[in-house]
């Protein structure tokens, strides 16, 4: 499938793209977690691109960030240090977990990228007053934008991003299904792919892509063969590893699906399209499946990740953790906790931004599949 091949070329090499993005007069802002509004920042006519490791040595950020922070942390800031990130215009920080928040003191002073935001969010989801000061926080963060970058942001620019990013999530929502349906219409590294790449393509020539791809796959798909395969879901937050996908489909298991930040909690909810519009801009990000960094009740995610499970029909879990990610740590006792009184099993892995050799997981995903 020759649009596949758009996906990949963005999703492997998203410096590359988004250089000569900027040759064609584009300003890009980079951003780190899914909880960044990228709708406002979108409406502001700046393009938002997902930041992520480095994937390679990590050298410079040492001399930041101790070793125990996640190497998605330590290795954004080392290609911040060694100049790969030279396209952007600015970054924006959500406050999420504390490894992100103490990444955007260290950011701002020893980066120059022009615009810089804090977006000082909510921890906790579900009080009315929360809800208030979510929406004030986006309010705020789009007067930094207009004073920032010089520009306007309109209610009509904002209902317009609005609409993009619904349908973006609402094509990517279509997509997973299709594939959890018939696992077979596209492999797990090609699904982290187009995920991937809607991160940092143009979002607007993204959606034409993504609705050749669904063309293209109801006329028939790789046609690779699932039968026989364990349905697997994939838990943890993000899920930068590519060969993990290739690795369990050669160990006999298929990931129907996913808790993800870089997967399903990317795309799930969308956005009233007829209210205040920076108001529902927060109640999207304040209802949507919540992260272990924020709270919205002490069953969400238990409950969450079960019904994931059988819905999807899914034999069980790999929680897939980057190691020293507190929050995911945390919270893996309480949700293996929520699993196992349903009698759904499931396995830990924990790896850094490069894996374990192919050998060992091989070994690990196939005793694990072996059992279900
Ligand atoms: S897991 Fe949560 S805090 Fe971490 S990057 Fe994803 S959404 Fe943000
Ligand atoms: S949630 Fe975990 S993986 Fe994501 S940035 Fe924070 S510590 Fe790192």
């Amino acid at each position: 499938m020759e649009v596949l091949n758009d996906f990949y070329r963005v999703a492997e090499n998203p410096y590359e793209y988004s250089r000569e993005l900027k040759k064609s007069g584009k300003r890009i802002i980079g951003y780190f977690c899914s909880y960044t509004p990228e709708e406002i920042i979108s409406a502001s006519g700046v393009h938002p691109i997902r930041l992520f490791g480095t994937g390679g040595d990590i050298t410079l950020a040492d001399s930041h960030l101790q070793p125990y922070c996640c190497s998605l942390v330590r290795g954004a800031l080392e290609e911040a240090l060694e100049g790969r990130l030279d396209f952007l215009d600015g970054t924006v920080f959500p406050h999420t977990c504390d490894s992100i928040q103490r990444l955007s003191d260290i950011w701002r002073l020893n980066t120059n990228f022009g615009f810089f935001a804090d977006v000082v969010l909510p921890v906790k989801l579900n009080t009315e007053s929360s809800r208030e000061y979510f929406a004030d926080i986006l309010k705020k963060f789009r007067l930094d934008l207009e004073r920032g970058l010089g520009v306007t942001i309109t209610d009509d620019k904002l209902k317009t991003a609005i609409t993009r990013y619904n349908n973006i999530r609402r094509s990517l929502k279509a997509l997973y299904e299709m594939h959890s349906k018939e696992p077979g219409i596209l492999s797990g590294r090609d699904l982290w792919a187009v995920t991937r790449a809607s991160m940092i393509m143009e979002r607007d020539d993204l959606l034409v892509k993504l609705s050749l791809l669904k063309e293209a796959l109801k006329k028939g798909g790789r046609s690779g063969k699932s039968e026989g395969k364990k349905r697997l879901v994939l838990a943890g937050s993000v899920c930068d590893h590519p060969n993990v996908y290739t690795i369990i489909e050669d160990s006999g298991g298929v990931v129907v699906w996913d808790d993800l930040c870089t997967g399903s909690r990317y795309f799930e909810g969308t956005i009233e399209e007829n209210g205040n519009p920076v108001e529902s801009i927060a109640a999207r990000y304040a209802e949507r499946l919540v992260c272990p960094a924020k709270h919205l009740s002490n069953t969400a995610r238990g409950d969450n990740i079960v019904r994931i499970v059988k819905k999807h029909d899914a034999g069980g879990v790999v929680f897939l953790l980057l190691k020293f990610c507190d929050p995911h740590d945390f919270d893996y006792p309480y949700m293996k906790e929520f699993l196992d009184r349903e009698n759904i099993p499931s396995m830990l892995l924990e790896v850094e931004d490069s894996l374990p050799s192919e050998a060992q997981l091989k070994t690990r995903f196939e005793t694990f599949i072996h059992m279900l």
